[in-house]
């Protein structure tokens, strides 16, 4: 029997990174260093860039504008909101010949094979077509929960094993293999971008694309750049932590972001590949730092969809800076791997 539910959609914020450092300053005097923030839409999100400068230093370079252009072309790579991008473009072929992509787009999907492997397939960028069946990609919202017979020939479509990388050579193996690269893209562009801006000589900045963040150096008053995880509570906004993460990135995964609800029942963004559904635990946020963003992105979501006791063994084995954060009867409770404890402030 198939039941129409009523799903109702929200999108809240619990925890999220926030930056301590206050706002830029803005200065009629355009030769004296302060912290130049840059501002922008991309990725269905926005971003936010900090450069340790003048302003005139920051205007000379045209930075702003080259920023936002390079943003764009990453947009164009790897989205699967964009229907002509060079992703969307590959999920669409349904040839099961080799084709050449851009080195942007190896880069992303050889390090989230990588992480995929590592995780026996926790983090799995094939698993797109069941992200669109429960409502969050960029398919129509479904009006009710997907039937097992849909559920199992879905998955059918769905496995690392049906892709494959060599050089800048990619390969579907069945016609219609669809990869999602949203768990590694907005750490990408947020490498991308901090690569670019220290091209540009700049020695202290920060850069941040919807959460995902990287920094290096110190702030214009000479302090480290300090970043603040929320409460996951709605009612009130305050700091459950202090992170110092130095020259490094930091990304946050969790289930209190996207989600749909029906008759009280909440389905998360993040899917078990294992099961086909949505993650069902007590894990409310992962946070990793790690020099890359693209990495700590990925394995925010990799330690998310293995959950509190299996992610964090995980993270504890494989040397990684992780800090998670879980809903039980007493209230949050925090845990973290060795690795984390020295960015604790
Ligand atoms: P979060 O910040 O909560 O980790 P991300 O945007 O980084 O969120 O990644 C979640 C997105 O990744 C989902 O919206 C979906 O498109 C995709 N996704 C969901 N489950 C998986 C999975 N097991 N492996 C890879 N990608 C996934
Ligand atoms: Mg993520």
């Amino acid at each position: 029997m198939k039941k129409h539910l009523k799903l109702t959609f929200t999108r809240l914020v619990f925890v999220s990174l926030i930056l301590l450092s206050g706002c830029s300053k803005q200065t009629d005097d355009v030769n004296k260093v302060t912290e130049v923030l840059l501002q922008g839409n991309t990725m269905g999100t926005t971003y936010h860039v900090k450069i340790v400068a003048t302003e005139q230093q920051v205007a000379d370079k045209n930075v702003h504008a080259d920023i936002d252009a390079l943003l764009k072309q990453v947009n164009q790579q790897m989205s699967t909101y964009i229907p002509d991008s060079e992703l969307s473009r590959f999920n669409k072929n349904t040839s099961t010949e080799p084709v050449q992509i851009s080195d942007g787009l190896r880069r992303v999907i050889a390090e989230s094979i990588r992480l995929g492997k590592l995780s026996g397939g926790k983090l799995d960028i094939t698993v797109g077509p069941l992200v669109n069946l429960w409502g969050f990609g960029p398919d129509l919202r479904p009006d009710k929960i997907p039937s097992p017979e849909v559920l199992t020939a879905t998955r059918k479509r769905i496995g690392l094993d049906y892709l494959t990388l060599k050089g800048n050579m990619l390969r579907k193996a069945i016609p219609d293999l669809y990869v999602d690269l949203s768990t590694t893209a907005k750490g990408y562009g947020v490498d991308k971008v901090a690569d670019f801006i220290e091209a540009q000589g700049f020695k202290n900045y920060l850069v941040e694309i919807g959460g995902e963040m990287r920094l290096k150096g110190f702030k214009h008053t000479g302090e480290l750049w300090a970043v603040a995880i929320e409460k996951p509570v709605s009612e009130e906004r305050s700091v459950q932590d202090i992170i110092l993460p130095k020259d490094n990135a930091i990304a946050t995964s969790g289930d209190y972001r996207n989600y749909f609800e029906v008759d009280g029942q909440r389905f998360s963004h993040i899917i078990d590949p294992d099961t086909g559904k949505p993650i069902n635990h007590k894990l409310v946020s992962v946070t990793v730092i790690a020099p890359s963003s693209m990495t700590a992105d990925g394995l925010s979501t990799t330690l998310m969809v293995m959950g509190e006791e299996k992610g964090l063994a995980f993270a504890n084995q494989h040397d990684i800076a992780a800090l998670f954060i879980s809903k039980s009867e007493h209230g949050f409770v925090e845990e973290s791997t060795v690795k984390f404890v020295p960015y604790l402030k």
